[in-house]
């Protein structure tokens, strides 16, 4: 096909006229990345504190990662699931050893990877009791991504807009044992939640929720969905985040982080669901592809125990660093890991997003009033203080700089 080349239109013009306008997108042309620093259209560098919404969770084009997708593309690039392919195998290995035992399933998203789930969890019980057994509990204020039926499963009303009809199958509660017993009943099989819910604000979910949530499952028969999409692949200090929290899922999804920039994602599922998916009933024809299981398997050979430690070393620090800085806009600092949420007053969070990516430091938000930050895991200390000086620069009324935070 030949290519048009409109040379007087520029980036953010064509956008204009031939994309989808259902991002809000940032005035940024974005050209180059490179650890923990993307470069624009005009050569200006700024630090980014959220790559690719934690896709790129050992910062832009790790030299590792390029290093095993270059030689993957000159092996094969794409094979269907219909045959074996050996990185997909290896990867599947790997996350079993380092997480429970099991079997995955690869997919390209995260929301792809709670489809799945939400698939497994039904089907396992139909297998077991037959029809009327499908309905799913989740959190309010969770996120579980864009799809019609994870739409439905997501417990914030703001998704709940325009694309009816939704999928029946999904009830929401609060995060307390009352809420959920208040809508429990016959017809439920799964519970999924996200141990830390990301775009609901960065909220930690209560350890003892967590475990009497467990037992609860347990005692019922349902499964338990643990959605990792965010906090997954290193982003708390531990491979998954409910390995802090002591206890065991019956299926994890995973994807963002684990494709180190290249789209993958999927489900871990335990030993009593290994025989739900039989042969024809689910299918993903990019998943697992020898490039984004090449990608994968560089990601987890970095993530090393060091790596994870240094993970909570360098969010403790962060948190620290932002709560003592002592601005008036900052209410409350939380997280885990290198996922941290700042609670946001006087200011509208998206008003300060803004002025900080003007100064050089691309960050998110998060629910109605937080700032959220998901920054390389391989960020360094220095990186760290440069985005906290930038953060003070933006976030201290004139004249308090120099009263700032001094470090630790
Ligand atoms: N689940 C969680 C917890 C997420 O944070 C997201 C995306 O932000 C998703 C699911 C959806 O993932 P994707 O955008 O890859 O479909």
């Amino acid at each position: 096909m030949k290519r048009t080349r409109n040379k007087a239109a520029g980036t953010i013009d064509l956008y204009g006229r031939y994309v989808v306008p259902s991002y809000g997108r940032s005035p940024l042309v974005v050209v180059r990345g490179k650890g923990s620093w993307v470069w624009d259209d005009r050569g200006r560098r700024y630090l980014d504190f959220f790559p690719g919404y934690a896709v790129s969770g050992l910062g832009h084009c790790h030299p590792r990662v390029v290093a095993a997708v270059r030689k993957q593309a000159g092996t094969l690039l794409h094979l269907p699931n219909i045959y074996y392919i050996p990185l997909q195998a290896r990867l599947a290995e790997l996350i079993v050893e380092h997480a429970f035992p099991g079997k995955c399933f690869f997919c390209n998203s995260g929301a792809e990877a709670n489809e799945g789930m939400i698939k497994l969890a039904r089907k396992y019980s139909f297998d077991k009791y037959g029809k009327g057994r499908g309905t799913i509990l989740t959190l309010n204020n969770s996120f579980h991504g864009r799809t019609s039926a994870t739409l439905a499963a997501t417990g914030q009303d703001f998704y709940h807009q325009y694309f009816f009809p939704f999928p029946d199958g999904f009830r929401h509660a609060d995060a307390d044992m009352e809420s959920i017993q208040s809508v429990s009943g016959h017809d439920v099989c799964a519970v999924m939640v996200e141990l830390v819910q990301g775009e609901g604000g960065v909220l930690p979910l209560q350890r003892d929720f967590v475990h009497a949530l467990a037992v609860l499952c347990a005692e019922r028969d349902w499964l338990l969905l643990v959605d990792e999409v965010q906090t997954g692949v290193g982003r708390t200090g531990s491979l998954f985040v409910f390995q802090q929290y002591g206890i065991l899922p019956d299926v994890v999804s995973f994807a963002k982080g684990i494709g180190g920039g290249l789209p993958l994602g999927g489900f871990l599922a335990n030993e009593r669901c290994r025989k739900v998916l039989s042969p024809g009933t689910h299918a993903s024809t990019f998943g697992g592809n020898p490039i984004c299981t090449a990608a994968a398997l560089a990601v987890l050979d970095i993530l090393d125990e060091d790596m994870l430690a240094a993970v909570k070393e360098k969010g403790n620090y962060l948190r620290r660093a932002i709560s003592d800085m002592g601005s008036p806009y900052v209410a409350g600092v939380r997280g885990m890991g290198l996922m941290i949420g700042i609670s946001i007053r006087g200011i509208s969070n998206k008003e300060l997003a803004g002025l900080l990516v003007k100064e050089g430091l691309l960050c998110l938000t998060a629910g109605q009033d937080m700032l959220r930050l998901l920054p390389p895991l391989t960020i360094t200390k220095a990186e760290l203080d440069e985005g906290l000086e930038i953060m003070r620069r933006v976030m201290l009324p004139e004249g308090q700089m120099a009263f700032g935070y001094e470090g630790v």
